[in-house]
């Protein structure tokens, strides 16, 4: 008798340490649900930014400052669009803000751009495998009177020291941010759906200023190696790096001076439905689903 009580208390034993297991195992499931790391998706001006917005599912509008967040999903995954405003200030202080608030697992940073690579045309795509800031410049040493000559100008990089960038030989190389392996393989897996041009890896090259100067772009294209210039990129890829977030720039050629490629603002709809690709791709290979 007392060995079925006991056989019976067992069992019973047994039968609720598997119901705790599997209700904690639901709970674990409910909890990386709503603990899922949204991808972030930035447009600097509103034609760059709402044609995303209005692929989202379930959107909520927050405000933080200027800045426009359109938090939504695309295929039940988070997703929150970031309407940044123009420019490399605008852009920083929108990235750092999304990371404190949103906590993303993945920052795209997309728009229009103009060319500095004669062989790409209006429509044709650039992924940022590299990002850099075209504005971090130090001028040679002239006097008064000596005039001013660009051409002599050489890069800074703001982050190789703590220091004085101005007397620091070391800050005298070009920084690139590298793109994020990850988020570059699900662009490049979804090249083909963009058919108004084609899609390219190169460098992307960011600074509050938009060259009219054939020669200066051309002096870019050589000694930084820049396929487009645009004014977002490289300062969104900087804080995404303090804070080691992966970062991909992906660029269309609104226009290309280079080769008398005339402004098309069209162009920037079309980066938002080939990025809303990307995005879905990567989600894809995030979740496994
Ligand atoms: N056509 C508008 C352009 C807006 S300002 C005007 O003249 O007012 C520039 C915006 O477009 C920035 O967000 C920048 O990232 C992008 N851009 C497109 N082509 C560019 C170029 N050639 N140089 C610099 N920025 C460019």
């Amino acid at each position: 008798m007392k060995k079925y009580a006991s056989l019976a208390i067992i069992s019973i034993l047994f039968v609720s340490l598997l119901a705790a297991c599997s209700s904690s195992e639901e709970a674990a499931a409910e909890d990386e649900e709503s603990a899922q790391q949204p991808i972030i998706v930035q447009g600097p001006m509103p034609i760059e930014a709402e044609k995303f917005a209005e692929r989202l599912e379930d959107v909520q509008e927050e405000k933080s400052g200027s800045f426009v967040f359109y938090k939504g999903t695309v295929n039940d995954y988070p997703v929150i669009v970031a309407k940044t405003g123009k420019g490399m200030e605008n852009t920083a202080a929108a990235t750092a803000i999304a990371i404190e608030k949103y906590d993303p697992a993945a920052i795209i940073n997309q728009g229009t751009s103009g060319g500095h690579d004669p062989n790409l045309h209006v429509y044709d795509i650039v992924l940022g495998e590299r990002t850099t800031n075209i504005g971090s410049l130090k001028t040679g040493s002239r006097e008064d009177g000596e005039g001013i000559a660009p051409k002599e100008w050489i890069p800074m990089d703001l982050m190789a020291s703590e220091g004085s960038a101005g007397e620091d030989p070391d800050a005298e190389n070009i920084r690139y941010f590298e793109a994020d392996e990850e988020l570059l393989a699900a662009a490049q897996a979804v090249k083909d759906v963009h058919e108004k041009g084609k899609v390219v890896e190169g460098t992307i090259g960011s600074a509050d200023v938009w060259n009219n100067e054939v020669d200066r772009i051309q002096w870019f294209h050589e000694k930084y190696g820049t396929s487009v210039e645009e004014m977002e990129g490289a300062a969104g890829a900087q804080i995404a790096k303090a804070y080691d977030v992966p970062f991909l720039g992906i660029r269309i050629l609104s226009n290309n001076k280079v080769n008398g490629g005339e402004y098309d603002p069209n162009t920037a709809e079309a980066n938002q439905a080939y990025v809303y690709e990307v995005v879905k791709e990567y989600i894809t290979t995030q979740t496994g689903e």
